[in-house]
């Protein structure tokens, strides 16, 4: 492998930096814009490769090349303008890009196409080889320093001079004319008011995690806000704290925690936004309470004609229900009041329930006046995977419960409430990366779901903050061939037994690589437009693995297609923030009022300012 000395490269980089800095701001493209200078384009290219090589080495903090490159890369502080060390990864990416971060400045700060903003990044393509290499020390890296590369999901990828953005899934690679994040009211008024004059289009992004083009659309503007993030209020007597909306769960947390607050509802893992979490209107496993519009007590929300609207249930009602769970096509959500609870400690019980007494377990713990949140975590080991632990045992037939109840803090020490990260992550994500492709690792993980439930320590006791938490570092993941993806289906609760035999059928005809299922409970609430919860529901939640080939989109379509099928005769619905597979038949019979919601999005956006591929695979397309 080659190795670089440290005056050579800190004279790479200054070269870059140079050259960098010295282009102009009209200019169209990155790439293009390098290419006009052959000894700078010569000089990007080497120290790209070179950065490559000696990452791709390793990761290990106490790698010599690495530390050497950290601390040339520490002394390029001190040229002017200075440089930041931070490298920049997208893992959502399917024609991967490296984002040298410098002067400070996000590459996500710098508008694209327009070109504001060039100067102050570079990227730099490399093979779909290369990258893998490279994510996967990357992902060594952040085990070692605890970060997660989930951070790096908001950072979008340029090819041929176009901005190429992706969600989660990587099934959805989009050409947009700009990716803007600003931590500016004003600027984001602007925004809009100027897409309105030139005609663009305008979509807002979170973390991107939802998986069906929900943050972007052909050539329009991205708002990406995670950089709108502040704290603007905390009442800690009344409970209830006011924040920007691309502030993450783990932000929240970790400033109430110590006041011994807790929100009370979130997703299973703390990096989502708050504004793609309302948008989508989330919700988990704590049992007093059903979506997350139940939580909110107002927001305000910047419409599509540039005005700043106050929205709650007394005030714009209208827009109350069609702004949380309305994905992003009402306006951007500025900021929002949430009404906070307790940090409670739990104790966790664990017991093994067979699929077709889950409805009815879990009813006596509705019942009991002490269980306050509880989940099932059905086997997804195919059988004869593992040995069986119980009569019922098999895939999906099995079920672990598990279940929360509040006890007293006396004698528990402040460490125990203090925001933790999960233990044996290295060990978790092993097995979880081995049942991609091992039916005996899906066996082993279901031995110790089934016996321990989600610890594999066997602690009983854990905060009501931390048992929220689960860490999302599991599952990243990138590869060319095949991806992770997420479906969600509500059904009410005397169905489920029912749909939990069809929809194992149909993932056994399909051989589905199922990596993960969960069962929450969701209690009726209709306040959202395009509500999930019309009734008492359990949501069946599960992750799987799919090839990303023509072919393999076209059969996770399939059977997606007659697993909606399902749900719908079994009187349920399916989860929307997840792949636009359903036809529009099933979308409208899923969602009685779709067509509505629609017609209201005309009403409030007659010229179509905010729009993203959820709106053209809802309402625009004719097809499927
Ligand atoms: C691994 C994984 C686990 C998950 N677990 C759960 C779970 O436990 N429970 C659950 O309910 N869901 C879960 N989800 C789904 C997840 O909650 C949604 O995808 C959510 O939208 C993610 O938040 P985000 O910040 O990534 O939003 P994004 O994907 O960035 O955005 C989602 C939608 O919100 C809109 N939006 C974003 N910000 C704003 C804003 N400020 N104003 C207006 N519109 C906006 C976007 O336009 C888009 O339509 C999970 C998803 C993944 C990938």
């Amino acid at each position: 492998m080659k190795t670089i000395s440290i005056p050579a490269l800190l004279r790479a980089i200054a070269i870059v930096v140079l050259v960098s800095c010295t282009q102009s701001s009209q200019q169209t493209s990155a790439l293009q814009t390098r290419s006009e200078s052959t000894q700078s384009i010569a000089s990007y290219f080497s120290l790209a490769r070179s950065k490559v090589e000696i990452y791709r080495s390793s990761f290990a903090t106490t790698d010599p090349l690495f530390q050497e490159l950290t601390s040339a890369l520490d002394q390029m502080k001190h040229l002017e303008p200075p440089v930041t060390t931070e490298i920049i990864i997208d893992s959502t990416i399917t024609d991967p890009v490296l984002v040298f971060k410098i002067d400070g400045e996000s590459p996500r700060a710098g508008p694209i196409d327009g070109v504001k903003g060039l100067d102050r990044w570079l990227a730099l393509q490399i093979s779909d080889a290369d990258f893998q290499q490279f994510f996967n020390d990357a992902r060594k890296s952040a085990f070692q320093t605890n970060n997660s590369l989930a951070k790096f999901n908001a950072t979008p990828q340029l090819q041929d001079g176009k901005i190429k953005i992706n969600d989660w899934s990587r099934l959805n690679a989009t050409p947009v004319k700009r990716v803007i994040a600003s931590d500016s009211e004003l600027e984001l008024v602007d925004l809009l008011k100027e897409a309105r004059s030139q005609h663009l289009k305008v979509s807002i992004a979170g973390q991107r995690h939802s998986q069906g083009g929900h943050t972007f659309y052909k050539d329009a503007l991205v708002l990406d806000m995670t950089r709108f993030h502040k704290i603007i209020e905390t009442n800690w007597d009344k409970k209830t704290i006011r924040v920007q909306s691309g502030i993450t769960w783990d932000a929240i947390q970790r400033h109430i925690q110590p006041r011994g607050l807790s929100v009370k509802v979130m997703q299973a893992y703390p990096l989502f936004t708050v504004g793609g979490s309302l948008s989508v209107n989330v919700h988990e496993s704590d049992l007093r309470y059903g979506p997350i519009i139940e939580t909110v007590n107002s927001l305000r929300l910047l419409t599509a004609d540039g005005n700043i609207l106050t929205v709650s249930r007394t005030e714009n009602s209208e827009l109350f229900g069609l702004a949380i769970g309305g994905y992003g096509l009402f306006g951007v959500i500025l900021d929002v009041e949430l009404s906070l609870t307790d940090d409670t400690l739990l104790q966790r019980t664990v017991q093994y329930v067979d699929y077709r007494q889950f409805a009815s377990q879990f009813a006596k713990l509705l019942a009991d006046g002490k269980t306050v949140a509880a989940y099932g975590r059905p086997s997804t080991a195919p059988d004869g995977a593992a040995p069986l632990l119980y009569a019922g045992d098999g895939f999906f037939r099995g079920v672990s419960l598990v279940s929360y109840n509040e006890v007293p803090k006396q004698g528990v020490t402040a460490s125990t409430f203090a925001i933790q990260e999960e233990g044996f992550l290295g060990l978790r994500k092993l097995m979880y990366d081995l049942s991609r492709k091992y039916d005996w690792a899906k066996g082993v993980r279901w031995l110790i779901q089934a016996k321990f439930g989600d610890t594999i320590t066997g602690d009983t006791d854990i905060s009501r903050n931390n048992m929220m938490r689960a860490d999302i570092r599991i599952t990243d993941y990138v590869s060319v061939s095949d991806t992770d993806a997420l479906q969600e289906y509500f059904i009410p609760v005397d169905r489920l037994t029912n749909f939990m035999d069809a929809l194992r059928a149909i993932l056994v005809e399909y051989k589905v690589s199922v990596l993960s299922c969960g069962l929450r409970y969701v209690p009726e609430n209709n306040e959202a437009f395009l509500s999930y919860s019309r009734t008492n529901v359990f949501g069946v939640v599960f992750a799987f693995n799919q090839r990303t080939s023509e072919e393999g989109v076209a059969q996770a379509k399939e059977w997606t297609r007659k697993i909606v099928d399902a749900a719908i005769e079994n009187g349920g619905t399916y989860y929307l923030p997840y792949a636009g597979y359903p036809t529009r038949a099933q979308s409208r019979r899923a969602y009685p009022k779709m067509d509505e919601f629609f017609k209201k999005k005309l009403q409030h956006d007659p010229d179509l300012i905010l729009m993203n591929q959820f709106y053209e695979n809802y309402h625009l397309s004719t097809g499927n």
